[in-house]
């Protein structure tokens, strides 16, 4: 049995360390925003190249959060991508704000930065870009247009935990980046995690005051805030997979080029446009040949999976406000794409035999 990702194989190679970590936190009893979410904090903030990192809850919070921070609210729109997890979305509608759906980009199935503009109106104040899969989304041209039409770019960085535009990390080029420790991500705790990056003072002090009760000062509250904090224990575990975070996504990358090397010539394999460096938190193709495949692999006991099978816009939470939107490249992906297993610990033998399976369909 090969699983999309191998959650045990990675905990058992650093079971040791791990246990370690925890049993400390444990003696120490420091369980709300203690020494390790501290610590957890600068050496993420270091590793990234921001000023600041402010650690919550989930990934969803961290997008909730930061959307507030920034000042989003009701009657805002924020253009975003409709291929993605549903928690993109619901964070900007927890503000009251309305999501926008851009279509995407076939080759890397992030927003299609030319079809923003004709989405912008009066109302637009932000823009939520999805480094989907964990390829960067081209955010060079993004800035562009933001700075033209007064837009804030907050990023959605729950799949791209060490990617990088340049020498910069996802998370550190937008206003803020939004980051998930859920336990399949390629920096995963133990349970649910999240931070928010930013280089601004002013939007981390604001973020520090939302996830803990709208206080700075304890039992004085200037705002209405939230109970999001990340876990000590779940901070302690993170720090001992933070320091392996180059080499893991270093060996998702082996894992996709190897399957890339295998499939090139049977179907769509994904495209690495280049602008960044991709982290693979999936690896996704796009196939005519779907359901056989799909069934070849089941059959064989090697997982797989559709991220997305229905395009946010298309959900029946949205279908009032977007039924009769058309995004083609957005429908014509979700009804051609399919994941296979990818992880760290995956070996070279698995992906062959894995490609084997897919070959055995053509
Ligand atoms: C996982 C994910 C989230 C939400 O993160 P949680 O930690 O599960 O709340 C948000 N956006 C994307 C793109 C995700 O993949």
């Amino acid at each position: 049995m090969i699983p999309m990702v191998d959650l045990k194989e990675q905990y058992h190679s650093l079971k040791a360390e791990i246990d370690t970590e925890i049993q400390n936190a444990l003696d120490n009893t420091h369980f709300i925003l203690g020494p390790n979410v501290t610590a957890f904090e600068a050496e993420s903030a270091a590793y990234l190249g921001v000023n600041h990192a402010v650690s919550c809850a989930s990934g969803t919070d961290a997008l909730h959060l930061a959307l507030l921070a920034a000042g989003i609210g009701p009657g805002d729109e924020v253009i975003t991508s409709p291929f993605t997890f549903i928690a993109t979305a619901e964070a900007i509608c927890y503000t009251g704000a309305t999501p926008i759906f851009v279509d995407i980009k076939a080759d890397t199935f992030n927003i299609d930065m030319e079809l923003i503009e004709a989405a912008i109106t009066p109302r637009t104040r932000a823009v939520l870009p999805v480094h989907i899969f964990g390829q960067p989304a081209d955010m060079r041209a993004l800035a562009s247009i933001a700075e033209k039409h007064k837009l804030l770019v907050i990023e959605d960085c729950a799949q791209s935990f060490g990617a990088r535009i340049g020498d910069e990390f996802t998370g550190g080029i937008g206003m803020a980046g939004c980051h998930s420790f859920f336990p399949s991500k390629n920096l995963g705790c133990f349970g649910d995690g999240g931070m928010i990056t930013t280089q601004s003072d002013d939007m981390a002090s604001s973020l520090k005051i939302l996830r803990n009760h709208g206080s700075e000062r304890r039992y004085y509250h200037d705002v209405i805030g939230y109970n999001s904090r990340l876990d000590e224990i779940q901070a302690a575990i993170l720090r001992v997979k933070l320091k392996r975070i180059e080499q893991f996504n270093e060996n998702r990358r082996r894992v996709a080029h190897h399957y890339n090397d295998l499939l090139k010539d049977l179907v769509t394999t994904p495209q690495e446009d280049g602008i960044g460096v991709h982290v693979f938190h999936q690896y996704t193709i796009l196939t005519e040949k779907r359901e056989l495949i799909m069934q070849a692999l089941s059959d064989e006991q090697v997982a797989n999976a559709i991220y997305y099978p229905v395009p946010l816009h298309q959900q029946t939470v949205f279908r009032d406000k977007t039924a009769t939107q058309r995004l083609p490249v957005t429908e014509r992906v979700s009804e051609q794409c399919m994941s296979l297993p990818i992880y760290p610990e995956l070996g070279n033998e698995s992906v062959e035999h894995i490609a084997s399976i897919i070959r055995s369909v053509f």
